[in-house]
């Protein structure tokens, strides 16, 4: 079998119980592999002292990490890829700041992960390339003669073909993606952007289902949407942390129903909506003030990127409106906490909700979404109101699908959500339980790298760059 190396912005440690299930996928392929995870350390280093290469042994992976100058973080982190592509890429043009110096930056840091990798490959290794910001990571290494496969997943959308073009220099970062031997989105709809933008930006042809030719070379793209490890997930809900949150939550919830969304604050997410959303069902349904509360966890992301402190501000706003003008002595609609929570305590929360509120504007998949149906009590299972502009919403067709730019549909929808009958309950969550077991992320991995290793190899024989 063909060592793995992996390589994306940030390398996890896999001995680390703290990871997710990504992190424990991928550590999971690569100790079967002996194989090597390659990315940035997390450090910013003074100017000049940012050549060194950190190795270190992680039982049978190697861990692989270099670091970067402030000025480096500054435009292919933040810059780019967060105030890029990240926005773009979720369908928010209006807050994408296109500075030239960003995409200089983004290449820079590009070519130095080719540059300190290279030495390290072998020549049977499988390459397989993590998200936004490593695009035109294969084209570098292709430029410095890499002839190894080499896969790429983008975990976050892809937007529609006009609003891709909107970003300067977008034909290169598309070409880019023609330096891999597959690409894989999160769902069928970022796929029919990749053939949309391809056929009519760049003149693709498609030779075959899944398959395009431009720039001199050929690419297979597919949609590998990603699942959780339901059998992990599962087992921290039964463990003793898990357990002891959900009767912490039932004991002080027992006459009153709870919903809960829990979310990176990001404004893809659709927060402010999701409490307008929220609000208006107190509005319109008397019977559900005093007996429904929203726990709003909203974990801290991107503080140093201007957008974020907007969407932040913007939510406490709403949160204390509704407080204020719902509250009551000992009931209060909205409990919102700008922090993390311990991943081992998130199971028991998701087990004593009765509803989620997994609302994004736009959103790759959704993992929430995910960890909340793999969290309930087969018995008595809480629903799941969920966006249709999450990727998920492709693959779990029996949860409560909402458009949350739609106040009051959403409103609606949650409302039915509080008043299922348990029967329907039990049928709707069995049906995503199935579907969740199918697709998991072992599906995923396992599918990807079988479809990687069976893409049809080409000699690297064109200029990239
Ligand atoms: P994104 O990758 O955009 O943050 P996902 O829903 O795909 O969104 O993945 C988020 C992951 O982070 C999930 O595993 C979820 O449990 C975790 N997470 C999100 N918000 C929080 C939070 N406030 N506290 C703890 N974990 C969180």
């Amino acid at each position: 079998m063909s060592r793995l190396v992996v390589i994306s912005n940030r390398v996890a440690d896999p001995r680390k119980t703290a990871a997710g299930g990504l992190a424990v996928a991928l550590a999971e392929v690569l100790s079967n592999t002996g194989g090597l995870w390659f990315g940035w350390s997390g450090k910013i280093v003074p100017e000049g002292a940012n050549e060194a290469l950190h190795t270190q042994q992680a039982g049978p992976v190697k861990l692989a990490t270099v670091d970067l100058t402030q000025a480096d973080h500054d435009a292919y982190y933040l810059g780019y890829s967060n105030g890029v592509l990240w926005p773009v890429f979720h369908y928010r043009l209006d807050l994408a700041d296109f500075d030239a110096g960003y995409i200089a930056g983004y290449r820079r840091v590009n070519q130095q992960f080719a540059r300190k990798l290279l030495p390290l490959l072998r020549p049977d290794d499988i390459l397989w390339v993590h998200d936004y910001h490593l695009i035109p990571l294969a084209a570098e290494l292709r430029a410095l003669g890499c002839k190894q496969r080499i896969g790429f997943f983008l975990h976050i959308p892809l937007p529609p073909p006009l609003m891709l073009a909107a970003i300067p220099g977008h034909d290169w970062l598309v070409r880019a993606l023609f330096a891999y031997d597959l690409v894989g989105f999160q769902s069928k709809a970022d796929l029919g952007h990749f053939a949309g933008y391809v056929e009519t930006e760049a003149h693709a042809q498609p030779v075959e289902p899944g398959r395009w030719r431009a720039f001199g070379r050929t690419v297979q793209a597919g949609a590998f949407p990603i699942g959780i490890d339901v059998d992990e997930f599962q087992a921290l809900t039964r463990a003793p942390e898990g357990a002891e949150m959900y009767q912490r939550m039932k004991n002080e919830y027992s006459r009153r129903k709870l919903l809960v969304g829990v979310d990176r604050l990001d404004y893809s997410k659709g927060l402010p909506h999701r409490m307008r959303a929220f609000r208006e069902l107190l509005a319109k349904n008397p019977e559900t003030r005093n007996s429904a509360t929203l726990i709003q966890i909203a974990s801290p992301s991107r503080e140093d990127v201007s957008a974020y402190n907007d969407i932040l501000h913007e939510l406490e706003s709403l949160c204390g409106s509704i407080n204020g003008n719902f509250g009551e002595l000992d009931w209060m609609p909205v409990r919102y906490m700008h922090r993390t929570v311990a991943r081992a305590r998130l199971p028991g929360l998701y087990r004593a909700s009765r509803v989620a509120l997994v609302t994004p504007l736009r959103d790759g998949m959704n993992l929430v979404a995910k960890e909340f149906i793999a969290a309930q009590d087969e018995a008595d299972p809480g629903v799941l109101v969920l966006s249709r502009f999450a990727g998920a919403a492709e693959q779990m067709r029996e949860a409560m699908l909402v458009n949350p730019y739609d106040t009051e549909g959403t409103a609606a929808g949650i409302m039915m959500a509080l008043q299922m009958p348990l029967e329907e309950r039990r049928n709707r969550h069995q049906a995503l339980l199935q579907t969740l077991r199918r697709y998991d992320v072992h599906w995923w991995c396992d599918g990807f790298l079988q479809a990687l290793d069976s893409a049809q190899a080409e000699e690297a024989g064109t200029s990239w760059l």
